[in-house]
């Protein structure tokens, strides 16, 4: 399988996909990626029309660990290779106004929004919208990079003088009590499995802990549902993730991702199969795993930093991922997963942890 970008996912895409027999074969720009620690890598650039040939030359499949890379550069392949997830879903997915008339067309409720290309389109949209509201890239924007939240009209300068230039969005600031994500799996025959929900919990825009199940049947019914229906329209196969804001007692879709999720890495201990194997077994034609899962989980990202290994281990049932990278500021270096029983035990074991890292 070949697998554009070596990133964590990529890593994990591929420890995964050993047991079953799978090679990967990575592209990324850097030779010491995570991906490239453990499996062969061709080192360039994502969009070098040459190593993309190549890479779809050595594989049976192809797949990607990262959106923000050139679904133009990915389609001139398909004569070649079997792309899974389509470059047309990736396509969708780089754009948060085309992924917003998805959702709309689809009929999931979404943020009030607009398009800003200019200055006046924002003061425009603050007029129809309103204050507070949150102004974003459209493209290219992760992890709550390239976003800028305006309270209050003096804001619009400053906004414009970060993120000002054509192709943007404007969206109504969501008061919402928690935000929420949904993983599931297609296959290429159709079939589709969801794993439970799960609660997220960000600072800065970056994802910090995920807990799940998180457990609400009239929220989870209707994200399975929301996710379905974006995976059929797209005909996808893979694994997709989409992220919600619960507003009033109800689904705000965010934002989608055309591949594994940060949120689903429970799911590697926590679920009968984890989710990157579900990729997997989904882009080969395989059959689908059960994403039941086994307990009650908590993960916990490590940014910036490892946290001490020894004294984190000291947690029974903590699983434990180093994804090799050099640390920086903010940087996702890692996670821990915890799997309990009881959800109360896998509270107590999670505040532990957080203690231990630091965090509260
Ligand atoms: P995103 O890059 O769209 O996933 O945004 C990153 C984080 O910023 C989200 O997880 C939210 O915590 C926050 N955020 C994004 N959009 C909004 C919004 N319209 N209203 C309130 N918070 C938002």
């Amino acid at each position: 399988m070949g697998i554009v970008g070596a990133g964590q996912l990529g890593r994990m895409l591929a420890l995964a996909g050993f047991p079953l027999g799978l090679k990967p074969l990575f592209l990324d720009r850097t030779a010491d990626a995570p991906g490239g620690q453990i499996a062969p890598m061709l080192v360039g650039d994502l969009e070098d029309p040459g190593l993309l040939r190549e890479l779809a030359a050595r594989s049976d499949v192809l797949t990607f660990d990262w959106e923000n890379i050139s679904g133009a550069a990915l389609a001139q392949l398909q004569s070649l290779v079997a792309i899974r997830p389509s470059p047309a879903a990736l396509v969708v997915s780089q754009d948060r106004f085309l992924e917003k008339a998805l959702f709309s067309s689809l009929k999931i409720p979404v943020a009030a929004h607009a398009t800003v290309d200019s200055n006046n389109d924002l003061l425009q949209a603050i007029k129809r919208l309103g204050l507070p509201g949150v102004l974003k890239t459209r493209r290219l924007g992760y992890d709550g990079k390239g976003q800028f939240v305006l309270r209050e009209p003096s804001h619009v300068d400053a906004a414009w003088e970060q993120l000002g230039a054509p192709g943007l969005i404007y969206e109504k600031f969501q008061y919402f009590s928690r935000e929420i994500s949904i993983v599931g799996a297609r296959s290429t025959s159709g079939r589709s499995v969801c794993y439970p929900l799960c609660a997220n919990r960000h600072a800065a825009g970056v994802l910090r802990v995920t807990t799940a199940p998180y457990v609400n049947a009239k929220l989870e019914r209707l994200a399975k549902i929301y996710l379905r229906r974006v995976m059929n329209a797209l005909s996808y196969v893979g694994v997709m993730a989409i992220e919600f804001f619960v507003v009033g007692g109800t689904l705000i879709a965010n934002e989608m991702a055309p591949r594994v999720h940060n949120s689903g890495h429970w799911t590697i201990e926590g679920s009968v199969t984890g989710q990157f194997e579900n990729h997997l077994r989904a882009i080969c034609g395989l059959p689908l795993g059960d994403t039941r899962p086994l307990g009650h989980c908590a993960m916990i990202n490590f940014l910036g930093a490892m946290p001490d290994r020894e004294r984190l281990l000291g947690i029974d049932v903590l699983s434990y991922h180093d994804y090799g990278k050099a640390a920086r500021p903010g940087r996702k270096l890692g996670h821990c997963t915890i799997l309990k029983a009881r959800a109360a035990d896998r509270d107590t074991a999670l505040r532990a942890a957080l203690r231990l890292i630091g965090e509260s």
